[in-house]
């Protein structure tokens, strides 16, 4: 923090002529949950409350919606890196090409399989526009950097995961951030408790998951959520000192595993006859949600809440496919599967926005959305109209949606491509190209070649495939696809045994 405290003097004295400037511009909080699905709260997402909505307790989460809009059909990419690289710069991960999550320079995650050899993907994660020597790296002009240009004090805390470990992109100091708090190259933890000193140590695992910067909290006795929500808090008051406005990316390390208690909150989910590892995930859900009404307490203490809009977002659907209590592949009902799952249980998220005296309180939008709309909606809503982005973004302001002034999502086509293998084995995980388009939606699997058709609509659990009995769709649907993934430069997945690359969908109709 020190060298915090030296850059809010410099700061002062370089933004003092550009506060009264931006005196009108809302500072904006974009609070990220990671791998935290659709029905992991108290706030209802589906047409009706669910008995996931009854076991999650997030009161916090109920208050933003109540004063503000809730959106049912938002959606993400179905793991980590691709969905942060998106946010970053209103690129879809198919023209980005960070497809699948970073960690270790040079070096892929993806798991081995028998037929398919995946594409060079770039595993080196987001760099700053000016790093061009590091092989597949996506360099970008970011949303801080922006940000920051005009004016804002961007603030990150928590987790980054961008660049891969040792490249620029992995400091986001380097990506357009005034402040770093713990966010480095991992997309993982530790541990959650400061007695472990949020170190990996105490589970023998690699030390590449601790957490940088938080030393003061060494030993003590408080859970990671907490101590991040404390220094945002603390960077929130240098950004009032400056006065300009800020941009705050709470990134939340919560609720990606290791699972471990929240102990504030741990024996209230035990008492109500949840098994250990559902205890600790409920508790880590209701510490984040606290975290959530401590930054609203502040901002209302400060006098700040009326001007302040909250972005509230998780970045891929919940963990199912392993590492919880219960049945697999069950944790985002009535959503299918989770995590890695191009099924609806690893891509819809809970969304919130609030926006005083902009967003009609208590409100509900049921037009769909994608993870890199936020690129362009948060510049809108900073009031940053001209600006110039290295990429071409792909993103749509939702802006209007907030507003209640029409929607953007009719006539328009989602997107999403995972030519990779996550790992772990569940409904819908594996090697796919996506198209939602109004209702319905085709799923295009690259290792048999084969189509998932649904209508989300009628379907949400994606139970009944209708391929075979709705081809003319299919055809449709693969057509677009096909013709998208070419026009962004899409990379595909090659057969071991014929070393030929995967056929575009529309290229494999009759299989
Ligand atoms: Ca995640």
């Amino acid at each position: 923090m020190k060298k915090l405290k030296v850059w809010i003097a410099t700061a002062i004295s370089c933004f003092s002529g550009l506060s009264q400037a931006n005196i009108q511009r809302p500072n904006i909080i974009f609070f990220l949950v990671d791998d935290m699905g659709w029905q992991d709260t108290s706030v209802p997402f589906y047409h009706e409350k669910t008995p996931l909505n009854q076991k999650f307790h997030t009161p916090n989460m109920e208050r933003l919606a109540a004063q503000g809009m809730k959106f049912t059909q938002a959606y993400a990419c179905s793991v980590c890196s691709p969905s942060r690289t998106s946010l970053m710069t209103g690129m879809n991960a198919a023209r980005h090409r960070v497809t699948n999550w970073t960690l270790r320079k040079n070096q892929t995650v993806d798991a081995k399989d028998d037929d398919l050899k995946f594409p060079d993907w770039n595993l080196n994660g987001l760099q700053p526009i000016n790093v061009e020597s590091i092989n597949q790296t996506i360099a970008a002009t970011t949303l801080p950097e922006l940000l920051r240009t005009n004016g804002y004090f961007t603030i990150h805390c928590g987790k980054a995961h961008w660049g891969a470990e040792s490249t620029p992109g992995a400091n986001p100091l380097n990506l357009g951030f005034d402040v770093n708090i713990g966010g480095h190259c991992a997309g993982g933890l530790g541990s959650y408790q400061g007695i472990h000193n949020f170190s990996a140590a105490w589970r023998n695992n690699d030390r590449i998951w601790d957490i940088p910067g938080l030393e003061k909290y060494f030993g003590k006795d408080i859970n990671l959520t907490d101590a991040l929500t404390l220094e945002a808090k603390s960077a929130l008051d240098s950004s009032l000192q400056i006065g300009n406005p800020f941009y705050l990316y709470m990134a939340h390390y919560a609720v990606h595993i290791p699972l471990e208690p929240h102990h504030q909150f741990y024996q209230k989910y035990k008492d109500r006859g949840l098994d250990d590892a559902e205890a600790m995930y409920a508790s880590m859900i209701e510490g984040m949600d606290k975290s959530l009404g401590d930054l609203m307490d502040y901002l209302e203490e400060k006098g700040i809440a009326q001007n302040t809009v909250i972005l509230f977002m998780s970045d891929n659907g919940g963990l199912s496919a392993h590492g919880r209590g219960g049945v697999s592949n069950t944790h985002n009902l009535p959503l299918n599967s989770g995590k890695g799952s191009a099924y609806e249980g690893g891509i819809r998220e809970p969304m919130i926005v609030k926006w005083s005296g902009k967003v009609k309180p208590d409100t509900q939008c049921d037009d769909y959305l994608i993870i890199e709309d936020f690129f362009p909606t948060i510049l809108e809503i900073a009031g940053v109209r001209k600006y110039k982005t290295r990429q071409k973004v792909d993103g749509i302001s939702f802006l209007p949606m907030l507003l209640q002034k029409g929607t953007r999502s009719q006539d328009r086509d989602l997107f999403w491509h995972f030519p990779n293998n996550w790992g772990p084995q569940g409904p819908g995980i594996g090697a796919t190209s996506t198209i939602r388009s109004g209702d319905w939606k085709l799923i295009y699997w690259y290792k048999d070649r084969h189509f998932d058709l649904f209508n989300i609509r009628n379907d949400i659990g994606e139970q009944n495939n209708l391929a075979t009995t709705h081809p003319e769709k299919v055809k449709q649907l693969a057509s677009k696809l096909g013709k998208y993934l070419r026009k962004v430069g899409a990379q595909r997945p090659s057969y071991k045994g014929s070393g030929e690359i995967a056929p575009w969908p529309d290229q494999c109709m009759d299989k």
